[in-house]
């Protein structure tokens, strides 16, 4: 089952709902738990879960490269690619690699084979193991423009072809944009992670729009720092018919153990079953069996 866990911005508390998920659901010893930490831009799973980084890979794009030596500057490149990403100006060729989707049409249609496909290196990913969780995050080099083919390329590799019986959980960027549409594609649930206020619930309007709406996926709400605010996310989950699966209330003690980067399952113990009935609520919901 892969859950992504998501909030329509950052700081609502989505990687320590992911975080103590999976942490819960591995102190219970089933079923095999991955965390796979798709924030590219800011990935912060790993200050809680503290893994040991087996591997590292650079991940990128193909892009064209010109052997100017074989190129007769006809210009057919120019005009297969889609995207403008490559122009034949007088005797050079224009690449931009920031407009470029890695389709290959260029390659494919240069007749003199003058083409060929470099890795254009976006940034790494890099996988390893929290105690018995499988962990993989991205991180996407500074200056990059595009976030989304490191996300895709961190899913390939880090949640496994055939994976009945484990349980991926996506810790997904903040925001609405591309890379959280990217995360959440293919996902068996989307968890909703908001905090009870006007801006909490601005947001998650807008990333239900994404995830049912959009993606048609089933979604279900974590209303985290209940206690501030108002019911403005409660009379909106209702009129949706949006279910609320958990409430974490604010609390000085989650605060302070978030600041020493100590999970809520090892700073406070009764939260390994507030996590374990939110797993099994989503297991039901998406008609998943889970042991009892
Ligand atoms: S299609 Fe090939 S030969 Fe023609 S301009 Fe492009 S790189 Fe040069
Ligand atoms: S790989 Fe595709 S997008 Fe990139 S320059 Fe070639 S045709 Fe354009």
């Amino acid at each position: 089952m892969v859950i992504t866990v998501a909030s329509g911005k950052g700081g609502t508390g989505k990687t320590t709902v992911a975080v103590n998920l999976g942490l819960a659901l591995s102190k219970a010893g089933q079923p095999p738990v991955h965390i796979v930490d798709c924030d590219v831009e800011e990935p912060n799973a790993a200050l809680f879960l503290h893994p040991t980084l087996e591997e590292r890979e650079e991940v990128g794009q193909l892009i064209p490269e010109v052997n100017l030596d074989l190129c007769t500057f006809c210009g057919r490149c120019a005009e297969v690619c889609q995207y403008s990403a490559i122009a034949v100006v007088g005797q050079r060729v224009l690449v931009f690699p920031e407009l470029c989707h890695g389709c290959g049409s260029c390659t494919l249609n240069c007749p003199e084979g003058a083409i060929r496909e470099k890795l254009d290196v976006m940034g790494v990913l890099e996988m390893g193991r929290a105690g018995p969780i499988a962990f993989a995050q991205g991180r996407m080099n500074v200056g990059e423009a595009m976030a989304v083919p490191i996300i895709r390329q961190l899913k390939r590799q880090a949640i496994p072809e055939d994976h009945d019986g484990q349980v991926i959980i996506l810790d997904a960027p903040p925001g609405t944009s591309c890379p959280v549409v990217e995360s959440m594609r293919g996902s068996d649930y989307v968890l909703m992670v908001t905090e009870p206020t006007p801006f909490g619930l601005h947001d998650l309007r807008l990333a239900v729009q994404v995830a049912r709406d959009e993606l048609g996926l089933p979604v279900g709400v974590v209303i985290n720092r209940e206690g501030i605010g108002d019911e403005g996310v409660d009379a909106y989950c209702e009129e949706e018919g949006i279910p609320i699966l958990m409430r974490i209330p604010l609390d000085r003690r989650i605060a302070e153990a978030y600041s020493e980067g100590i999970p809520m399952v090892e700073a406070l113990p009764e939260y390994q079953e507030a996590f374990l009935a939110l797993y099994r609520e989503i297991a039901h919901r998406v008609g998943v069996e889970v042991a009892p």
